[in-house]
């Protein structure tokens, strides 16, 4: 049997407190479904990048959670929701990388879905600053003022409840500086990038490509029975050497496998590449 297309026509909710629908909805518009914006909900209980909350399990699962609860409150069946993360490249050793999750869950057809995207364009970073100076370069290396800062004193008792968030402007900053300088035990403040999705440009671009992959995604149907989120589920090793032959490390060919009826695809030379270059021979260059 074929299915149609099972989200045409429905209601998405998509959760969010930091303008992340501003990239969010025009992508996912031209999947055909109404986009709805849940602002009651408070995404920081799911974790904040400023540590207050810290945020419990994975990427994937905190996604879910934000997903399952705009469910709940609104009584719809299908929800979007979108989680970042700021850390070191998964193969790229020490290169900073925001990786971008959104999610989409039918509780309907019991289907999950996710748009992931890897940027190392990312301004993520802090530093201990003793004067309002340093302040203003560090500023001026991340983006200031169109990315916004977050300022704490450095140390000492104070350090947990002074906090400034969501800072774009000079005299917030050097307030804020000055302020947590003096409270701070060792005349230290300490100051970083507001990675909230609405005070960092940088982000809401990873994010808006991480709803272009998850836009086709759902678009990526299964050929025998229609079902969505089609998609390579292994990579196979193997492609044969330009010189001898032998196969290499290089992927050969993609597997797809539809969730629903098992139909498996296998497709050759992925990267339109139908042999590899004698360099990466473990043959002809151990
Ligand atoms: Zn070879
Ligand atoms: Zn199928």
């Amino acid at each position: 049997m074929k299915y149609p297309n099972l989200f045409k026509g429905r209601t998405a909710v998509f959760t969010t407190k930091h303008k992340k629908e501003s990239v969010v909805f025009p992508i996912l518009s031209k999947a055909g479904i109404h986009l709805k914006l849940v602002d009651s909900i408070d995404t920081d209980l799911f974790g904040t990048f400023t540590g207050e909350v810290l945020r419990s399990g994975t990427q994937v699962e905190a996604a879910r959670l934000k997903a399952l609860k705009a469910i709940e409150q609104t009584g719809e069946t299908l929800a979007l929701a979108s989680e970042g993360s700021f850390g070191p490249h998964p193969t790229l050793y020490f290169v900073p990388a925001n990786v971008e999750l959104v999610l989409l869950l039918d509780s309907t057809n019991q289907i999950e879905l996710h748009g992931w995207e890897i940027s190392i364009d990312t301004n993520y970073a802090h530093q201990k600053v003793k004067s309002v100076d340093e302040a203003l370069d560090f500023g001026n290396r991340i983006g200031f003022p169109s990315h916004g800062l977050v300022v704490r004193p450095n140390s000492g008792s104070g350090k947990s409840d002074l906090l400034f968030k969501g800072v774009v402007s000079e005299s917030e900053l050097i307030y804020a500086v000055e302020k947590c300088i003096k409270y701070s035990e060792d005349m230290n403040a300490m100051i970083e990038t507001d990675m909230r999705a609405m005070c960092n440009p940088k982000r809401m671009t990873v994010i808006e490509n991480a709803a272009s992959n998850l836009l086709n995604i759902m678009n990526s149907l299964c050929p025998q029975c229609n079902w969505p989120g089609f998609d390579v589920t292994e990579k196979v090793s193997g492609l044969p050497c330009e010189l001898c032959g032998s196969p290499t490390r290089a992927t050969l060919s993609h597997i797809y496998i539809c969730k629903k009826c098992s139909f498996k695809n296998e497709i050759e030379f992925p990267g339109g590449k139908t042999s590899e270059d004698p360099t990466y021979c473990d043959w002809c260059n151990p």
